[in-house]
């Protein structure tokens, strides 16, 4: 057995005190031969958890699921949900939460693993993850709280010595994800679908008491609830688009509630700005195309504002009508964010009415002349505007110009214009191409180098170092378009 003190494995498991219907008690499936490929140390650290003992054969056992660490529970959570408009029950079919961590600063946070074997909600999966995927969810999922952006965490990934089919064989894999919690928009569907109020009643509570405490006294803490919800996600989605993250399956069952991302299935940055880009195979209509994604979120929080419905006043046209009204400030509560970072982005560090139509017009430039959304950002800050394809481009100049009118019209010295830009326009994202060669690397050659170095650049995207260059260049056309995948 795994020594607590040894790791330093301190769980309590208030999720496996809701009502029996909310989970399965569920162990993982044990598997052949466990191989530690990552642990991030940094994390480990924050969690409380001691390296060498994490490391060794016992410690590695607990990320593939062959041993249950003392103290923990694991169960398999029920949730449903939205997928592309269609709902449905759904579940964990591939993964097991592990429990709660209780860490060093009190925090209280999931540990899952993720393709840890069949669940009571698999339906006709086979309950595991392959590598690449596993892998590619641990450099973004990194990459994205280096941008600080909140998201869920990456502990490790192990490979399970197993094969797993999909289009073809390959090798199996467990990733431990940590999080503030699993519970989803589709876990409010789930529970108001069951009809129990007294249930749904409880596991709001408990969703309040875990995420947002600080609303218990309120009036109406379920209103309360609805408009810290509809913050965090326009507050999310906009440093989404600010850094141009297309999430790739918005699927209400993929909207946490805590307001971190979470679900690394067909995501991927955007090179060239067009609203229009979607990178995954199956999102056909481009439901979640880049400039989609407000307008999803609304449409996901309109479905989370129904679930509380019986909640909210017992009159239920009442109900929904305090509901509308809070639904209808999310576009609003949005937009305010996107051009706060926006602003920032561009040097403004007071507000001039103008400016939303000059980012606005930059955008539009940008998309006309297939401008890279990144470089571009990257460009205005060090001021190497001949470094873009906009070098030289008479609407982009005359751009220029209105530009540094309006932030040579502050107080702040140029300098600090330059800092703030640069620590909100990252030198580095996670390209697709770059991810793939990392990916590649590591899984038919075993060559963990590429993406070592890869998670290093990452880790502080705004540094703008030298050794980063090399990954601000864009693919090569044959390495476009680019395409992912669910079901991964
Ligand atoms: P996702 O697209 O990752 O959000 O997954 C949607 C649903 O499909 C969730 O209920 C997953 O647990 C389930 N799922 C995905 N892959 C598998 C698999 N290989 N085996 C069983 N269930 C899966
Ligand atoms: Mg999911």
């Amino acid at each position: 057995m795994t020594n607590n003190k040894d790791v330093g494995w301190n769980f309590d498991n208030s999720y496996a005190r809701l009502p029996q219907s909310f989970y399965s008690h569920q162990n993982p499936t044990s598997v052949k031969l466990p191989d530690l490929i990552i642990l991030n140390v940094e994390l480990a650290k924050t969690l409380g958890l001691n390296l060498d003992p994490l490391q060794n054969d016992e410690g590695v056992a607990v990320f593939a699921g062959n041993k249950i660490p003392e103290g923990a529970s694991p169960l398999a959570q029920a949730y449903a949900g939205h997928q592309f408009g269609h709902f449905t029950m759904l579940g964990d079919g591939r993964a097991v939460l592990l429990g709660e961590q209780i860490v060093p600063t009190g925090e209280r946070l999931d540990l899952q693993l993720k393709g840890s074997g069949r669940t009571p909600y698999s339906r006709g999966g086979d309950g595991r993850a392959a590598l690449g995927p596993m892998l590619r969810e641990y450099i973004i999922s990194e990459a994205m709280h280096a941008l600080g952006i909140p998201t869920t965490r990456s502990l490790a990934v192990v490979t399970t010595g197993e094969s797993i089919i999909r289009e073809s064989i390959l090798p199996g894999a467990i990733l431990t994800r940590v999080a503030a919690s699993h519970i989803r928009v589709g876990t409010f569907q789930y529970a108001a679908g069951k009809g129990n109020i007294e249930e749904l009643r409880i596991f709001v509570d408990y969703t309040i008491n875990r995420h947002y405490p600080n609303i218990n006294n309120d009036e109406n803490k379920y209103l309360s609830l609805l408009k810290e919800v509809i913050n965090r996600q326009a507050e999310l989605i906009a440093k989404w688009q600010l850094v141009g993250f297309i999430h790739g399956v918005m699927n209400t069952d993929n909207m946490a509630i805590s307001g971190e991302t979470i679900d690394y299935g067909p995501c991927a940055f955007m090179d060239i700005y067009d609203p229009d880009t979607v990178f995954s195979s199956i999102d056909t209509q481009g439901r979640y195309a880049y400039g989609n994604q407000p307008y999803i979120g609304g449409w996901n929080l309109a479905r989370f504002a129904e679930s509380l419905l019986p909640l909210l006043h017992e009159n239920q046209e009442k109900a929904v009508e305090m509901a509308q009204d809070e639904i209808s400030n999310y576009m609003d509560i949005y937009q305010k964010n996107w051009l706060k970072g926006m602003r920032a982005k561009l040097g403004i560090i007071n507000e001039e009415h103008e400016d939303q139509s000059l980012a606005e017009e930059l955008l539009t430039i940008m998309k006309q002349y297939r401008a890279d959304y990144t470089n571009t950002f990257r460009a205005l800050t060090f001021e190497k505007m001949e470094d873009t394809v906009l070098g030289g481009v008479p609407e982009f100049t005359k751009w220029v110009e209105r530009w540094k009118e309006r932030v040579g019209r502050q107080q702040e010295s140029s300098a600090a214009i330059q800092q703030l830009m640069q620590t909100n326009n990252p030198a580095v994202i996670p390209r697709n191409h770059r991810v793939e060669e990392a990916l590649a690397a590591a899984v038919n050659d075993g060559d963990l180098s590429v993406m070592e170095k890869l998670l290093k650049a990452l880790a502080n995207p705004f540094a703008h170092s030298t050794e980063q260059a090399e990954y601000c260049s864009l693919p090569e056309p044959s390495e476009r378009p680019y395409r992912t995948f669910c079901g991964t």
